[in-house]
């Protein structure tokens, strides 16, 4: 498994079928990605999706299957981020693009740090929402 689940960056490249993130944008990588078609996803409860814990648990991408690889074996992720490395390949869901002039070390705080003790001091049930 490669390790790594908090983590800021930028596209250097995209994948078929995505269309709402750009080479140069800065994102944010997230733990608790949301596919943004299941039911939970399109109810307002993204943080819920249904394909998430699944996906995590197998250590695979939210898409499905690995991106990583050492020769013909497939390489888990870590709760599909994996960002102990220089480029990570990840699922759109694992992204949340952030603006431009927010320092790397700030954003860096945010995938994790920041999501869990946000999270954890919520006062209502309503899931914050991070699209
Ligand atoms: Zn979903
Ligand atoms: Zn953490």
């Amino acid at each position: 498994m490669a390790l790594g689940h908090e983590a800021v960056g930028i596209v250097v490249e995209v994948g078929n079928g995505v269309g709402d993130i750009s080479v140069g944008d800065h994102v944010v990588l997230t733990f608790v990605p949301s596919c943004g078609i299941c039911a939970e996803c399109n109810s307002g409860s993204p943080t819920f999706c249904s394909g998430v814990a699944v996906a995590n648990g197998e250590g695979r991408t939210l898409s499905g299957g690995s991106r990583l690889h050492d020769g013909g074996t497939d390489i888990h992720h870590q709760l599909g981020v994996s960002a102990f490395s220089q480029y990570a390949v990840v699922d759109r869901g694992s992204t949340v693009v952030i603006d431009d002039d927010i320092p790397m070390e700030v954003g860096a705080m945010l995938g994790c740090g920041v999501l869990t003790g946000v999270g954890s001091r919520s006062s209502d049930s309503t899931p914050a929402r991070v699209r």
